[in-house]
């Protein structure tokens, strides 16, 4: 795959020179293992779920045990077409499985059966904002392979016997391994690239994107060199299963390089570890060449043939993208493309908010709700916007509430904290007697919170007037000053007038007021 770039222009690949380290440029290319979402696993019925006994999901074809062959899983293609087709890329009518052939005690079959010369996916492109600046990293390549096992070593230190163990049950979870060029130029844009990454595999859902379980594995390949120069020689860090552990790792590496060459000593290729407790990356093993792992054709599987018919019938059932939907929410509701932007950040909050949107009619104040209580809440909490406590219908019950002047923004307030703290069976148990909406239940049940804690906009004038007397009548000195000319006296009394109702006044009607009376 690797071929020797020569000319500074394709060096560069187009590119401005990248922000510098201590004069030299950081270039990062990236292979990311994603774990796809099938029940069982690419070449046989054994399932693949997360956390089982050790060494009771791996069948006799996952250890390639003779008698046995490998079934491609149509599953994991189809997951792998969808891939390709959201970021723009080729897909191969015909690609070739091979044996990459190599020792390691959790791969017992000696071979892991991956892509080498012709791999399913090819090209294509991920694009990112970073600081407000469009970025695009070009693909090389998404193959389909299996995973190994999973070696595990006791801490004798914890009392264990400081034995090791091999867990076979990861044998043959299908991946699809995703190759870039080394077009990032530094931790930052590396991390955004990971970012988005997850965020089109988790959203188009053929990965569930659990980094700690290993769903999303990250290798950084990183090298330094001097602006213009030729590509300096990279080291791969392997396993990154955190955007926080990424960022910490390149840049170690990155400070690491600059030192080993300005004392005057030569990069060696290498794979190396981040050690998340130190800081620190080193090296585990030199890197081998792909003439080591001695690839040839799989004997035991078919090319993988893929009809132009099934790469459109995919095509058109797939789920709208994240960039064509942020557009979308621009040219309908009427957001900002920062505000679109937000609102597609995950699944989840696209369609938290179309169906709030959709059911108060009020995009933008729908937008402000998530972005503003909503995430204010789900990040003191550290859950996801699925796991609110309530539902699109509740906010848009409380946001058509607001927009019709019956609540003041104040009361919302209070309406949504009472919402977000109740017991959330109740709406359930009041659905059950009466058939309702879910729209007409959950305004039932924002309107009971107004009406149990009295919250109703004082619409009637007489009432506030009332209580506009009464703050006038005891503050003297901000009347007088308010009358000397200073504006701003106004506040403190508008303050009282709304504490005196209990922030249940409407503030215009409150200003209203106060300028009719103070002239
Ligand atoms: P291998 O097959 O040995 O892993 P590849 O040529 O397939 O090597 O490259 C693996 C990854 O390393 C790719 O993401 C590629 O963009 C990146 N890469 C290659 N050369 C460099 C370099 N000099 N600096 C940083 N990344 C690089
Ligand atoms: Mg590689």
């Amino acid at each position: 795959m690797s071929e020797t770039i020569n000319t500074f222009e394709a060096q560069q690949h187009g590119r401005p020179t990248g922000p510098l380290v201590r004069g030299y440029e950081v270039v990062i290319g990236f292979e990311t293992h994603t774990q796809l979402s099938t029940q069982s696993k690419i070449f046989s019925r054994a399932s693949t779920a997360f956390g089982a006994e050790p060494n009771t999901q791996a069948c006799a074809v996952d250890l390639a045990l003779p008698g046995t062959l490998p079934v491609m899983n149509r599953g994991a293609v189809e997951r792998a077409i969808e891939f390709g087709l959201a970021i723009g890329a080729h897909i191969a009518p015909r690609s070739v499985f091979a044996r990459k052939n190599y020792f390691y005690p959790d791969l017992p079959k000696g071979y892991q059966i991956s892509q080498f010369e012709i791999p399913v996916v090819q090209g294509g492109q991920v694009e990112f904002f970073l600081n407000e600046e469009k970025r695009s990293v070009r693909l090389v390549r998404a193959h389909l392979e299996e995973d190994a096992g999973k070696s595990l070593h006791e801490d004798a230190s914890l009392g264990g016997g400081g034995m090791s163990g091999i867990d076979l049950n990861r044998a043959g979870t299908p991946l699809l391994e995703i190759v870039t060029e080394p077009d990032m130029r530094g931790s930052s844009e590396a991390v955004a690239y990971a970012k988005e990454l997850h965020k089109i595999v988790t959203w188009i859902g053929i990965c569930d994107g659990n980094m700690q379980e290993g769903s999303f594995r990250c290798d950084a390949n990183v090298s330094v060199r001097k602006p213009g120069g030729p590509l300096g020689t990279r080291r791969e860090i392997k396993n990154l299963n955190s955007f926080k552990f990424m960022q910490q790792a390149i840049d170690y590496e990155v400070r690491w390089q600059i030192d080993e060459i300005e004392e005057g000593r030569e990069i060696q290729q290498a794979t190396v570890l981040f050690n998340a407790d130190t800081g620190e990356t080193r090296a585990m093993r030199t890197k081998e060449d792909a003439a080591d792992y001695r690839y040839f054709p799989d004997p035991d599987l078919p090319p993988l043939v893929i009809a132009d018919a099934w790469v459109e019938q995919i095509r058109a059932e797939m789920t709208e993208l994240p960039r064509v939907m942020a557009a979308r929410f621009v040219a309908q509701s009427g957001l900002s493309e920062d505000d679109a932007n937000a609102m597609t950040q995950s699944k989840a909050v696209a369609a938290y908010f179309e169906a709030t949107a959709q059911a108060c009619n009020q995009p933008k104040l729908a937008c402000n709700w998530i972005m503003g209580e909503i995430s204010r809440r789900l990040s003191a909490e550290e859950i996801s916007i699925d796991q609110a406590p309530f539902g699109p219908q509740q906010l848009a019950a409380l946001i058509t509430k607001i927009a019709n002047g019956i609540i003041s923004n104040s009361a919302a307030k209070q309406v949504f904290d009472a919402l977000w703290n109740q017991a959330p069976s109740e709406d359930v148990a009041l659905s059950g007697s009466v058939l309702l909406s879910a729209f007409a239940t959950a305004t039932l049940s924002v309107e009971r919170i107004i009406e149990a804690n009295g919250l109703t906009q004082m619409n009637d004038s007489g009432e506030l007037e009332k209580i506009v007397d009464e703050v006038l009548a005891a503050n003297p000195k901000n009347v007088a000053e308010y009358k000397s000319g200073n504006a701003k006296a106004l506040n403190a009394l508008v303050g009282q007038i709304m504490k005196g109702s209990k922030g249940k006044a409407n503030p215009q009607q409150v200003n209203g007021l106060l300028h009719k009376k103070l002239g």
